[in-house]
């Protein structure tokens, strides 16, 4: 088939708009990148290849990196199905007795977990984490030069005014808001800048390739969801693969595995036991994390032997994250009530110990 220019240039359009529709947070560059100084981590001139080297730009590389880890996520999923649904556990479905039992309790399970994981992984690669209003420093400076007393609720729905977490006065919050230069923009508190999205992100936790998104104040309860359920799924896979390696090398002649399937047995195994390891350590950092109202970011920023200033008690610091309404903390989701009424969730404005204790 030959294609004239017209077309190619029209089939390139429409690949870009499509592009920009499934990837609108990255796609946005909400200011013009500046000319870096030539000091710094900004650019290096590399004295062997005579060019500059400008490591934000490389770090901007590592989106497309993370478009390909969508793929390597579905081939992983792809492999650990394969393996335990059709070679291991599928073939005992019919074979009665307590196999048969044990085979639709394994697999039932593993589609719940693998549902809630899929569920949970797009909901963070396509949620915005959160990001900073345009002139958003501009309207609270304003007011606050102006006497008028102002929280930086103005710049969120005006229920969260009429919230449970009681707002401190706008000096306290002024101290602790900052100014990008690179985004020329004003900083809201727990605000940090990412290098790869290129842009401010609301309490960002950390850029994560592997879901091609930052992590932030809108998106953190679906990551650690993900998490955990990924967590759970790799542990049960492990162990359901089990049986797999007995029938394979134990002494039965007749075990129906063909050394093909059994290679895919072998590397689901590899890789479901390497991500449950990895997965049990960001797990146990994430939950001591979360009940202390700290993102990864803000570990460093914590002095030692003073109580950190958003630590409000377990149960509240749990609540910021995950909401109030128990029916929906173990699924990637908030009721309208807790949008509206939890500031933490619109990642603007966080409720400090001495707006508690006041
Ligand atoms: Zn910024
Ligand atoms: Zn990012």
């Amino acid at each position: 088939m030959h294609l004239s220019k017209f077309q190619t240039e029209e089939f390139s359009i429409l690949a870009s708009d499509i592009w920009k529709r499934l990837f609108p947070a990255r796609t946005r560059r909400p200011f013009p990148l500046p000319n870096l100084p030539r000091i710094g981590i900004g650019r290096r001139a590399n004295p062997i290849l005579g060019m500059d080297i400008n490591l934000f730009k490389l770090c901007s590389g590592l989106r497309v990196l993370g478009y390909f880890m969508i793929l390597l996520f579905a081939a992983i999923v792809a492999v650990t199905y394969y393996a335990v649904v059709l070679v291991t556990w599928g073939p005992l479905l019919f074979h009665g007795g307590f196999s048969s039992f044990l085979a639709i309790a394994i697999i039932s399970v593993f589609h719940i977990l693998l549902i809630l994981l899929i569920w949970c992984y797009f909901m963070v690669v396509f949620n915005d984490p959160g990001s900073v209003p345009e002139n958003w420093r501009l309207l609270s400076e304003e007011s606050l030069e102006a006497g008028v007393p102002t929280t930086l609720s103005n710049h969120v729905a005006p229920e969260t005014s009429a919230s449970a977490w009681p707002p401190s006065d706008g000096l306290e919050r002024r101290r602790q808001t900052g100014y990008c230069s690179r985004c020329q923009n004003g900083k809201p508190p727990r605000c940090h800048h990412c290098s790869i999205c290129q842009r401010c992100v609301l309490k960002m936790d950390h850029h994560c390739i592997w879901v091609v998104n930052c992590v932030g104040a809108r998106n953190y309860k679906f990551f650690l969801l993900f998490l955990l359920y990924t967590f759970l799924e790799t542990t049960l896979d492990c162990l359901a693969l089990v049986p797999s390696f007995i029938r394979f090398f134990g002494g039965a002649r007749d075990h129906s595995l063909s050394p093909g399937s059994f290679a895919v047995v072998f590397l689901a195994s590899i890789l479901n036991l390497a991500f449950a390891l990895s997965l049990l350590c960001f797990v146990i950092m994430h939950l001591s994390l979360l009940l202390s109202n700290t993102t990864s970011v803000e570990v460093y920023e914590k002095k030692k032997g003073v109580r950190w200033r958003y630590d409000l008690g377990r149960k509240t610091n749990f609540e910021q994250v995950f909401g109030t309404k128990k029916a929906l903390w173990l699924l990637p989701m908030f009721s309208k009530e807790d949008l509206d009424n939890v500031p933490a969730l619109q990642g603007l404005e966080f409720p400090t110990r001495s707006d508690v204790e006041a």
